[in-house]
């Protein structure tokens, strides 16, 4: 498959704005990839650059190419790495998708060498995106918290994220972490210290974090560097009304991307917002919207904040089998020692945190050979990567799932080089196939 991002003679039948340059120059400007076959085939179809971060397109790309006859990865292309369940934050309101665990203070952690191993074998085997996420909070864990464990990761080749609370921001090596050009990204979720700590359970003053922020922000300016620090804002009933104030705030500190977040899960897991509630966030919603620009990239949620997750055991939505379990893992400490590996953040714990069940994909007392007890996974695990549609009844990865199946669907009937631009698009969630050769349009339907 031979990928180039360059223009192309569709620009003006496409309409929107095409974004160019390097996968952090392009990340949160994009909503939608064209996909261009060499036969004259264009697929237009919703996609962004959160389903992949810290990764790119070309990695999606690569790691579709290296797939096996049978449609197997040699390796996750991602792994969600949670090096310890420990957390300063108590349970985000409820609603963090580890509520279950922080509920029975969790403690346990995979210890350093370990970790070492297991992001070593990764890169041999030719992983490529490695998020320090959680469970708990990764800067709980010395060995991120003292940037070693990113610093090695980064100079095996891995691109790196930690997703964090940021409350240990301030006592981590920025420095190392900045040099080894880790994506960052702060759950934010708060204007004022009394929201912040209604929220996230502890005291922690909100000028310590965005102090962290700054001092980070700085580092990666002075090293010249086009990685972004980023924020999220998780919508609760507790929260929402400081979201505009909260982005301001990021906007000042430095941040460049700041996302705003509904809580996914089933109906039972999600908060309540009343009519007026719900009045009131869509104008601040709107507020926060029109802060984007090439400097602050904003997203907020186009789906309301009430409506549920789509269940694809219901048919809800459709694909050839689950793309984010087949192309990412979840790897997590074993409470009785060692890892375990999860078919997707549904699942941190076996699914403890939101009353949803399913056995861990891999356990082992040591990383050692983890890669190869992943790939056994497509065959000997109870539920086949095609049938989860069947099985899941509630998918937070819905938008990844479509947007690498919609991929794989073309590919699948193109043969030659193909070109993805990535669109802008005024409207954002239609999906368009076209023959240019044909000059017509083949096909036009709303996403799902
Ligand atoms: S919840 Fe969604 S992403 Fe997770 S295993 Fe099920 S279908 Fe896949």
């Amino acid at each position: 498959m031979d990928i180039a991002f360059q223009s192309a003679d569709i620009e003006p039948a496409l309409p929107g704005r095409y974004v160019y340059g390097t996968p952090w120059q392009r990340f949160g400007l994009y909503n939608s990839y064209v996909v261009v076959g060499s036969d004259g085939r264009i697929l237009k179809m919703p996609a962004h650059a959160g389903e992949l971060v810290p990764g790119s397109t070309e990695d999606l790309v690569a790691a579709l190419d290296e797939c096996h006859g049978d449609g197997f990865p040699a390796v996750p292309m991602t792994v969600e790495l949670d090096p310890t369940y420990q957390c300063t934050s108590h349970d985000c309101g409820g609603y963090c998708f580890s509520a279950g665990y922080r509920s029975m203070s969790p403690s346990a952690s995979i210890p350093y060498l370990q970790l070492e191993r297991f992001i070593r074998e990764f890169r041999a085997a030719g992983g490529r995106i490695l998020r320090f996420d959680g469970g708990g909070d990764p800067l709980a864990h010395k060995g991120i918290r003292s940037g070693a464990l990113v610093e090695l990761a980064a100079s095996q080749g891995l691109k790196t994220t930690i997703l964090t609370s940021g409350d240990l921001l301030d006592r981590s090596d920025l420095a190392r972490i900045a040099e080894s050009g880790c994506y960052v990204r702060v759950s934010l979720n708060a204007s004022t210290n009394r929201t912040r700590e209604a929220f996230h359970g502890n005291e922690i003053p909100l000028t310590r974090i965005l102090n962290g922020i700054e001092e980070l922000s700085r580092l990666l300016t002075n090293l010249r560097s086009d990685v972004p620090v980023g924020a999220t804002f998780l919508l609760a009933p507790i929260n929402f009304l400081e979201v505009a104030e909260a982005a301001r705030m990021a906007r000042s500190v430095g941040i460049r991307h700041f996302s705003v977040r509904r809580i996914l899960g089933p109906e039972w897991l999600r908060p309540t917002f009343g009519k007026k509630q719900s009045d009131l966030l869509n104008d601040l919603l709107s507020e926060v919207r029109q802060m984007h620009s090439d400097d602050f990239r904003v997203a907020v949620p186009y789906r309301p904040v009430a409506q549920p997750d789509l269940n694809p055991a219901n048919g809800e939505f459709c694909a050839t089998q689950c793309w984010q379990s087949t192309l990412k893992t979840v790897a997590e400490p074993n409470p009785g020692g060692g890892i375990q590996l999860q078919l997707c953040g549904r699942y941190r714990g076996g699914g403890v945190g939101q009353r949803l069940a399913m056995p861990a994909l891999v356990s082992l007392p040591q990383p050692m050979g983890w890669v190869e007890r992943w790939q056994e996974s497509f065959t000997d695990f109870p539920v086949s990567r095609k049938d989860l549609l069947k099985t899941c009844v509630s998918c937070i990865d819905r938008g990844f799932i479509l947007m690498v199946d919609r991929l794989v669907n073309f590919l699948r009937h193109t043969s030659g080089p193909i070109t993805i631009l990535h669109l802008d698009s005024p409207t954002p969630h239609e999906v368009v196939e076209w023959n240019s050769r044909a000059s017509s349009v083949s096909a036009k339907v709303s996403a799902q």
